[in-house]
């Protein structure tokens, strides 16, 4: 059973009278656990739906709509899946005491893999998960590989019993499932020749492994410094020699680039950015790799469009590692717009000057470099610090911040989207 938060309205589900609380049943008798269930029951022109209605009444609807055209229903969010593992490097441990709860549940959850690209280890796996991926086709998967050495694996995941991963993802390949793929690379543990062999293991194992990333492990204040360490930048280059090698063998022999250095691997190793056809789709954009190109990219196609913001003062906040590459992506936005553009890196008090990302950052840290700014006309915020419920790491809500600062706020993933309509005058 699933339960609708939210009808759109003129959709078809309003025309039939599903309303917030509704209990969503069944669908051609089959019993609806989640939202996939949900989109892949009813994603052909016709279907029997059962559902039960706040007040208790059920109802059978018997739907025909044109293909494509949506329910127009929210659904609650989907029970988390619990991770099986303990890595040292867990972001959950490296949070501080006082967060919202939520933020401490380590979820590893094939569904949010499958839908929204979350890297999985898929340690935690049931029959009948293993089943339902193969029956509905769950591809391209994100799986968190991190070492293709069975023992080292479950080392680094603190889990004695996780299943060696090549079998498992054959397992899957034979059924038609791909897999991108990273590794997070804990320095002494599986980098250097244990990298190398993960990255020709993957690449052997043939088309179902789309691409395998390499992201350094990141930590903050709060983890467990005494078992787990950052990489040095020499270590960061031997790991990008070994993915370039392998990007190299990879264009030869099959004319895609397949292993990728998270742009925060480049830039602990001093190196420069690679340009931006090395990153194929820019499928693991999400995961920090090929992010600075793919911005500068989407502002190349989109910044022509621009009007009116000549003139304008415009603050763009991010995290330190952003700090360092931002001025290449906005010098062609102010450019492209005549707007003077204000980088803002800040560092992260909530979880310590060693987490560089923009996603983090605490709300209290933007009030504080924003609230006396009333020489800027909009501050540009990351749109990844904030969740669906517009809640900081925090906890800070953004329209609280909003109404604390001189300037107007926009969220923003690629700057363009934030930038169609001008502030007004
Ligand atoms: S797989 Fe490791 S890093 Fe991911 S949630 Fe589980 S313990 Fe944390």
């Amino acid at each position: 059973m699933i339960r609708v938060t939210a009808v759109q309205p003129e959709s078809i589900a309003e025309e039939l009278g599903l309303e917030v609380g509704t209990e969503l049943l069944s669908v051609n008798g089959r019993e609806l656990e989640d939202f996939l269930d949900w989109e892949f029951l009813t994603a052909d022109e016709a279907f029997l739906l059962h559902v039960r209605q706040p007040g208790g009444d059920e109802i059978e609807f018997d739907i025909e709509r044109p293909l494509g055209e949506p329910m127009g229903v929210s659904l609650e969010p989907a029970r988390i899946r619990r991770c099986a593992n303990r890595c040292d490097f867990c972001f959950v441990d490296g949070l501080p005491n006082g967060l919202r709860d939520v933020l401490y549940i380590r979820d590893d959850d094939y569904r949010l893999s499958f839908r929204y690209g979350n890297f999985a280890t898929l340690t935690n796996l049931k029959p009948k998960d293993v089943q339902r991926i193969i029956e509905n086709r769950l591809s391209p998967l994100y799986v968190s590989v991190h070492a293709t050495d069975p023992t080292i694996r479950r080392y680094l995941l603190r889990n004695p019993t996780a299943p060696a991963i090549l079998p498992q993802l054959r397992r899957f390949a034979e059924h038609g499932i791909r897999f991108h793929t990273q590794v997070v690379m804990s320095p002494g543990v599986n980098d250097g020749p244990v990298l190398e062999q993960t990255l020709g293991e993957l690449y052997h194992f043939g088309p179902a492994v789309l691409g395998c990333s390499v992201v350094p492990v990141g930590l903050t204040e709060y983890s467990k410094h005494h078992l787990v360490r950052e990489p040095t930048a020499e270590e960061c280059r031997g790991a990008v020699r070994l993915v370039e090698a392998r990007a190299e063998t990879a264009i030869r022999e099959r004319g895609v680039h397949w292993a990728f250095g998270a742009d925060e691997l480049y830039l602990r190793a001093g190196i420069e950015l690679p340009p931006a056809d090395i990153y194929d789709g820019f499928d693991q954009v999400e995961n920090g790799v090929g992010s600075v190109r793919w911005l500068q990219r989407q502002i190349e196609h989109g910044a022509g469009a621009l009007p009116g913001w000549a003139g304008r003062r415009i603050g763009v906040v991010t995290g330190t590692a952003m700090g360092q590459l931002m001025p290449m992506v906005l010098e062609p936005l102010g450019r492209a717009t005549g707007a003077s553009f204000e980088l803002l890196p800040l560092v992260n008090t909530l979880f310590g000057a060693s987490v560089t990302t923009a996603g983090l950052l605490p709300g209290r840290d933007l009030q504080a470099a924003l609230a006396g700014r009333r020489d800027l006309d909009l501050a540009l915020l990351p749109g990844e610090a904030v969740n669906d419920d517009g809640l900081f790491m925090d906890g800070m809500r953004v329209d609280l911040l909003a109404a604390s600062v001189p300037m107007e706020l926009r969220l923003s993933k690629d700057f363009i989207d934030a930038l169609h309509q001008p502030v007004a005058a």
